[in-house]
C-alpha cells in the first residue's frame, strides 16, 4: 500500500477548468470514497491518478515518489471500471491472467497469482468458463480479479458496481469491503451512491465543479455537513 498526495492540482480540457486546484492527502491503506453529482470532475480525478489523463498543473505523488510524469504502469496502480469489458473468447482464467502474460511475467507467477486472486474473490469453481457463462457479479469479479492480480499498491474503482442490479450491489459493497480488509492497500474508489459511499469509507471526498466541498470520516459528514450541498449529498440539513 501506499498513500496518495495531490497538492493544487489542476485540469483544463482547452478552455473547459475541470479540476480547479485539489489538494488531497490520503493515507496508505484508507478507503477513500470520492462522490459528488455528474460532472463534477470524479473520473477525471481518478484517470489523472492513474496516468491515463496529463496533470495541467500541481503534483501528484504515490508512495512519496513524484508520478506526474510516470508511465500508468510504473505507478503501481489498478484501475476497475463500470463497465468491465472482459475478453469473450477468452476464459475466466486467460482473462485474469492476460496483462500479466503480456507483461512478460513467468508462468508460475502468474498462474499463482491468479489462483490467490480467485481465492479471494471465490472464482475459483468458475476459473475455466468464458464470461457469457457468468452472471453479471461474477464478471465483475473477473474485473477486479484482473485488477488484484497485479498486486497493486493503490485500487481505484470507477463506479464499478452501478451496472449491477441492486441486490448483487449489496453483495458486492460486502465483498470489496473484505477484499480492502484482506489485501490491506490503499482505496479510491468513486460512487454515486451514497450507502456505498457511508458503508465503505474511512474518508469521503465530497467534490462540486471540480473543487473539494468537504472532506471527512462518514459520520463526521453526516454529523457536520458544511453546507447544504454536501448535507444533500450524505447528511441530513439541520
Ligand atoms: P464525473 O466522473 O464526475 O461525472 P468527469 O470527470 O467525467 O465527471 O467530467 C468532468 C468534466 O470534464 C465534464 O464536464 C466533462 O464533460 C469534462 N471532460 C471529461 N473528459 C473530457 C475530455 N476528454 N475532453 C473535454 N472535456 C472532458
Ligand atoms: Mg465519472
Amino acid at each position: 500500500m501506499a498513500d496518495v498526495r495531490l497538492q493544487a492540482v489542476r485540469k483544463t480540457f482547452g478552455v473547459l477548468d475541470v479540476i480547479k486546484g485539489v489538494d488531497l492527502d490520503i493515507r496508505a491503506g484508507e478507503f477513500v470514497v470520492f462522490v459528488g453529482p455528474s460532472g463534477c470532475g470524479k473520473s477525471t480525478l481518478l484517470r489523472m491518478i492513474a496516468g491515463l489523463e496529463d496533470i495541467s498543473e500541481g503534483t501528484l505523488t504515490i508512495g512519496g515518489q513524484t508520478m506526474n510524469d510516470v508511465d500508468p504502469s510504473q505507478r503501481g496502480i489498478a484501475m476497475v471500471f463500470q463497465s468491465y469489458a472482459l475478453y469473450p473468447h477468452m476464459t475466466v482464467r486467460e482473462n485474469m491472467g492476460f496483462a500479466l502474460r503480456f507483461a512478460g511475467m513467468d508462468k508460475q507467477e502468474i498462474a499463482r497469482r491468479v489462483q490467490s486472486a480467485a481465492r479471494i474473490l471465490e472464482l475459483e469453481p468458475l476459473l475455466e468458463r468464458k464470461p457469457k457463462a457468468l452472471s453479471g457479479g461474477q464478471r465483475q469479479r473477473v474485473a477486479i480479479g484482473r485488477a488484484i492480480v497485479r498486486n497493486p499498491k493503490v485500487f481505484l474503482f470507477d463506479e464499478p458496481l452501478s451496472n449491477l442490479d441492486a441486490e448483487l450491489r449489496v453483495h458486492m459493497r460486502v465483498e470489496i469491503a473484505r477484499l480492502h480488509k484482506e489485501l490491506k492497500t490503499t482505496v479510491i474508489y468513486v460512487t454515486h451512491d451514497q450507502v456505498e459511499a457511508m458503508t465503505l469509507a474511512d474518508k469521503i471526498v465530497v467534490l462540486r465543479a471540480g473543487q473539494v466541498e468537504q472532506v471527512g470520516a462518514p459520520l463526521d459528514l453526516y454529523d457536520d455537513p458544511v453546507n447544504l450541498f454536501v448535507a444533500g449529498f450524505i447528511g441530513a440539513p439541520r
